[in-house]
Formats: structure tokens, C-alpha cells, sequence
């Protein structure tokens, strides 16, 4: 049985953890996953814990400004035996890319609506932006005098990006509250803002030049999708993780209300697809039924299979959540 926790449990809980504690979060780990997770290592090592950071996949080149990033060790295999794991926005035990966590009792903090328990104790809250901003109200709780810049440049890092640099609806007044506190510790927005945005390789914008040939639009110009595949990678020398942000594009053009983006990953026939919506469609619930999950406006699913089999299925969904929208605005 999985135990649903409070803010201020959570506090408890984690102060009270005895012996050796590893975090992990989600791979391909995006700057909530990275940031909540440093800041939780800082924080416990202040704490006086015996700590370990281990992810399925590295830490992009973007990240790497962040203190203890260098700690942190990736590999497909967790190697040892913990007292405690603690997962960090992580709402299903598949996006760990883990099979097997080699831990007693565990611990997951995130903030996806989809999240269905699967660990000792969790807490998730779905209204909040970030599993980074949910984790510094824990903090407070637990122990507010150890929220000092290490721990604070990785929280704040991980609010800019899982917002949007503020822009997306899940950024709520207290988001910018927490925000200026995390400045009064110590951090530099234009810091965080340049190491992110602004050390972007000419490899990127070769794979975004051949990326954007791809668009196309489906459901009477409501639906507009980009497509990678494997072969632009080798031909830019791009990184996977440089095509973080592209699926903007397409959400950005007008008249459009969902935009995808399929990605062809490493292992054979298998598909990273991203939804992003422009807010009629919970493209939350639309992913769930494809066998994934995440946030109302931002989700993603993996699929396996020809691309063209894959599209016709999403395309479906997307008809019936685009038609739920359109009846449930004129019964308003
Ligand atoms: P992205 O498209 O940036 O990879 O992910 C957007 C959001 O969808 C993230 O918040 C992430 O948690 C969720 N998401 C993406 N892929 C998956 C997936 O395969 N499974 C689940 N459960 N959620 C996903
Ligand atoms: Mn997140």
C-alpha cells in the first residue's frame, strides 16, 4: 500500500531517514527532474544524510552549470543497496527507465495529474508548476535555514524551464513568490537564463532547419506535427536533448490547438511522441489513453510501431478530444 503524504510529513519524513538515501527522477531528464533532484542532494547532505545521484540518462550540456552536477552518475543499472530512493517528477515507475531500484523503502514528490502510486509513500500535487517549486515548500517546512544558493540555483532552474520562463498557465502567483525568494539566496535569473538558452550549438539549428521541413498539419489545420528522425541526428551531429523546444513551433502558429512532435528514438520501431496543447484539449487525458501522461497543456507517450500506424491512432484521440472541446464551449 502506497501512502499519500502531507507537505509537512513529507518534512518529517525525509528528516527522519536513516542510513544511505538515493534520488533519481525521470530519463531524458528535463530541468524539473535535474533541478529537484540537485536541490533535494543539497539539501540532505546538509542534513547530514548519506546521499547518492544516479539517473538513467546524463544530465544534457545545458545543465551543467548547476552545482553538483558532476556528482551525478547515469548508467542503465543502479549499483548497491539503499536504505531510502527518493524519485523526483516521476508519475509512473517506466519513466525512471529503471527496472529495478534496489532500495527499501521509497519516496516519490512530483506534480503530475496522471501519477498513480507506485512507491512506500508519495506526495503529489497536480496545481502545482514544478515538482522544483513543490519541493522548496517542503523545504521550508523541513528545515529553512539549509535553502542556501546550491540548494536554490537548482529549484529555480527547474521553475523557469517547467514554466516556460514564466509564461505557461501552470505559473501562479506564488510561483514568482517563490521565485524572488529563491533570489534573495542567491540567484542570478540571467545566470540561469544564458548557461540555458544561450549556449546553443550551430548543430542545433541545423536539425531544427531539417525538423521544421517536416511540419504538416492534420484535423482541418487544428493539429500541426514535426517529425525527427534518427537520420537528422547523425547528419547535424545534434544531441537528442537540442531539440528541447522545437514542439513551440508548431503550438505557436495560429488557428492550432495541439501540437506534436514525434521523435524516432534509439531502439528500433520506438516513438517518443509530445502533445502540447493550447488549453481546450487535456492532452493529459489523451496521452493516458495512448499509455502515457502528464500535465493538461504538456504530455507525452512512447509507442512502437510504423509512424504512419501511430499517427492514424493519435489523430483519432485528438478528433474525439477536439469534438468533447467543441461541444462542451457550446453548451456553455
Ligand atoms: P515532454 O514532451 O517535454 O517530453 O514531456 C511533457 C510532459 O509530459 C512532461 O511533464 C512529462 O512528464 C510528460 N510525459 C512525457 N512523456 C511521457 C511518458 O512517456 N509517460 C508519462 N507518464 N508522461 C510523459
Ligand atoms: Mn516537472
Amino acid at each position: 500500500m502506497s501512502k499519500k503524504l502531507t507537505r509537512s510529513e513529507t518534512a518529517e519524513l525525509i528528516k527522519g531517514m536513516e542510513g544511505k538515501i538515493l534520488i533519481t527522477t525521470h530519463k531524458n531528464p528535463d530541468g524539473d527532474a535535474i533541478g529537484s533532484s540537485l536541490g533535494w542532494y543539497h539539501f540532505l547532505k546538509k542534513l547530514g544524510k548519506e546521499v547518492k545521484i544516479f539517473y538513467r540518462d546524463r544530465i544534457p550540456y545545458f545543465f551543467d552549470f548547476l552545482p553538483g552536477a558532476r556528482d551525478v552518475e547515469s548508467g542503465t543499472e543502479i549499483k548497491g543497496k539503499f536504505d531510502w530512493v527518493i524519485i523526483t517528477d516521476v508519475s509512473d515507475p517506466k519513466r525512471t527507465g529503471f527496472e529495478e531500484i534496489p532500495a527499501e523503502k521509497s519516496l516519490v514528490i512530483d506534480h503530475h495529474i496522471t501519477a498513480e502510486p507506485f512507491t512506500d509513500y508519495y506526495i503529489v500535487e497536480p496545481d502545482i508548476s514544478s515538482t522544483c517549486e513543490l519541493s522548496y515548500e517542503i523545504m521550508k517546512i523541513a528545515e529553512p535555514g539549509l535553502i542556501d544558493t546550491l540548494v536554490a540555483l537548482p529549484l529555480y532552474t527547474g521553475i523557469v524551464t517547467d514554466t516556460g520562463s514564466f509564461s505557461y498557465s501552470n505559473t501562479s502567483p506564488r510561483t514568482h513568490y517563490i521565485a524572488a525568494e529563491l533570489m534573495e539566496k542567491g540567484v542570478e535569473p540571467y545566470l540561469v537564463y544564458s548557461s540555458i538558452f544561450e549556449r546553443n550549438r550551430i548543430n542545433k539549428f541545423k536539425l531544427l532547419e531539417l525538423v521544421l521541413k517536416t511540419l504538416e498539419f492534420a484535423l482541418n489545420g487544428k493539429v500541426a506535427h514535426i517529425t525527427l528522425f534518427r537520420c537528422f541526428l547523425v547528419e547535424t551531429g545534434a544531441y537528442p536533448e537540442e531539440a528541447e523546444g522545437f514542439i513551440n513551433y508548431p503550438r505557436s502558429i495560429e488557428g492550432v490547438e495541439v501540437a506534436v512532435f514525434f521523435k524516432e528514438l534509439e531502439e528500433e520501431g520506438k516513438w517518443k511522441i509530445s502533445l502540447r496543447s493550447k488549453g481546450r484539449v487535456d492532452v493529459a487525458k489523451v496521452a493516458k489513453r495512448l499509455g502515457g501522461g502528464g500535465h493538461k497543456m504538456a504530455a507525452g507517450y512512447e509507442a512502437e510501431g510504423e509512424l504512419e500506424e501511430i499517427k492514424r491512432e493519435l489523430f483519432k484521440e485528438l478528433e474525439i478530444a477536439l469534438e468533447e472541446s467543441y461541444y462542451r464551449e457550446i453548451s456553455l
